[in-house]
C-alpha cells in the first residue's frame, strides 16, 4: 500500500505499489520519473485502476517508456513561451493579453504536457519579489486587456495567495479580463472550495476559468459538482481539450467529450493539436486526421458543442485556426462566382463576392 500520509502518488515506487506499474516496466521507467514530474491524487488514481488498461486515464497521467523517445521534430521549449517572457512568470505574445503563470506546480501531470519541461514541484512557485515584478510588468503596459493565469495549474495556489493576485489586479484599471486555466475541477475536484469561489467573486473584474479536460470520463460526479459550483458563481467555462492519440481521437469519443462539456455548462473552446514537445510522439496524429474528425463534429453536433481546431506554431509565432477550409476562392476565368463552397456532405455551392 502507499504511504498512508500521501494523498498522492509521485514516485515510482507508490506508482508501483499501487498497482499503476507494472514492476518489469521498472527500469525502461527510471529515466521517464528522473526527467519528469509524476503526480497522481489517489481520488483519480482508482478511476485509474478501474479504467480499461491502457484506457485514456491511464495513457494521459501514468509514466511511459515511451517518453524518453525523442523526436527531431521536437523541442524542450515548443510553442516559443521563452522567446516571449520579458520578466520571469510572464509570456507576452499579443499585445492585448499576456500569461502570468504564479505556479509551475500543477494538481496532475498530463504525459503529454506542452510545457514539461518547465513544470513540476522542483520549478515551484513564483517569490514574492518575482509575483512583483510581473505584476508590475503588467501594470505598466497599458494594451494589456487581459491577465491568462495559467502555469502550472493556478488552483492549486492557496485561495488567500490568489486573492492576492486578484486583489492587485483589481487595481490596474487596464485589466478587464482574468482567465484562470487549470485542470483542477478535473483532477482535484475537492480543491474548488468556498473559499476559493469566495475569492473568485470578489474580484471586481470578469472571470473566466478555461478547464482543461480530454475524455468523458474525467468528467466525473464530484467534477460535475466542481463545475456547477463555479457556473453557479455566474463565472463562465471554458473547455480546453488537446486531441490524443488513442485517448480522444475518434468521433464517437469527441462527441461525447464536447456534449458532457456543454451538459455541464463547459463551453467547448480550443481542441489543441498536440505540440512537439520532447517524447510526447505516441500521442500525435496528424493535422490530416484532426481536419477530418473536425469535419465528422461539424456534421453531427450542435454549435454549443464545437470547439475551434488550434495549433500553437512552433517558435513563438502564435496560435492559428487549421479547420478544414469550407470556403475557397474561385479562380476560374469568366465564372461570375468568387466562392465555392463545400457543404458537410461534401457537395459543393457558389456564393458571389457581393
Ligand atoms: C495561448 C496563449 C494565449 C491565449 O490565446 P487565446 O487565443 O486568447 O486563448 C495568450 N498568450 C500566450 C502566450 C499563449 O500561448
Ligand atoms: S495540468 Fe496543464 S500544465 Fe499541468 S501537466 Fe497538465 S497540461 Fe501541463
Amino acid at each position: 500500500m502507499t504511504n498512508s500520509q500521501s494523498n498522492v502518488l509521485t514516485t515510482m515506487k507508490q506508482f508501483m505499489a499501487y498497482g499503476l506499474i507494472n514492476k518489469k516496466d521498472k527500469k525502461q521507467l527510471e529515466p521517464v520519473f528522473d526527467r519528469y514530474a509524476a503526480t497522481v491524487p489517489l481520488s483519480l488514481a482508482q478511476a485509474i485502476k478501474e479504467d480499461v488498461d491502457g484506457g485514456p486515464l491511464a495513457r494521459q497521467y501514468v509514466p511511459s517508456g515511451m517518453e524518453v523517445i525523442s523526436n527531431p521534430a521536437e523541442r524542450d521549449d515548443p510553442i516559443g513561451d521563452k522567446t516571449h517572457s520579458p520578466v520571469k512568470g510572464i509570456v507576452h505574445r499579443y499585445p492585448d493579453r499576456v500569461l502570468l503563470m504564479p505556479s509551475a506546480i500543477c494538481a496532475v501531470y498530463c504525459r503529454f504536457c506542452f510545457r514539461r519541461e518547465q513544470v513540476g514541484p522542483s520549478v515551484g512557485l513564483l517569490t514574492t519579489l518575482e509575483l512583483e515584478a510581473a505584476l508590475n510588468y503588467i501594470r505598466t503596459n497599458t494594451d494589456i486587456w487581459e491577465v491568462i493565469i495559467t502555469g502550472g495549474d493556478p488552483f492549486v495556489l492557496s485561495p488567500k495567495r490568489i486573492n492576492g493576485i486578484l486583489e492587485a489586479l483589481d487595481t490596474i484599471k487596464h485589466v478587464a479580463v482574468v482567465r484562470f486555466h487549470t485542470r483542477v475541477p478535473v483532477a482535484k475536484p475537492e480543491l474548488i472550495t468556498p473559499e476559493l469561489l469566495e475569492v473568485l467573486k470578489s474580484s471586481s473584474k470578469s472571470i473566466f476559468v478555461a478547464i482543461h479536460c480530454n475524455h468523458a470520463t474525467e468528467l466525473t460526479n464530484n467534477a460535475a459538482i466542481a463545475c456547477a459550483l463555479l457556473a453557479d458563481e455566474g463565472i463562465p467555462l471554458l473547455g480546453q481539450s488537446v486531441l490524443l492519440k488513442e485517448v480522444n481521437d475518434d468521433p464517437e469519443i469527441l462527441s461525447d467529450l464536447f456534449r458532457t462539456m456543454v451538459k455541464h455548462r463547459i463551453k467547448p473552446y480550443y481542441l489543441h493539436h498536440p505540440d512537439l514537445a520532447p517524447g510526447t510522439a505516441h500521442f500525435r496524429v496528424t493535422i490530416e486526421r484532426g481536419r477530418e474528425l473536425m469535419k465528422m463534429l461539424r456534421g453531427r453536433l450542435s454549435g454549443l458543442c464545437q470547439p475551434t481546431y488550434i495549433l500553437d506554431i512552433p517558435g513563438g509565432h502564435g496560435k492559428v485556426p487549421i479547420s478544414e477550409d469550407y470556403l475557397k476562392r474561385h479562380t476560374e476565368a469568366g465564372d461570375n462566382y468568387t466562392y465555392r463552397i463545400t457543404d458537410i456532405n461534401g457537395a459543393s455551392h457558389t456564393y458571389p463576392l457581393q
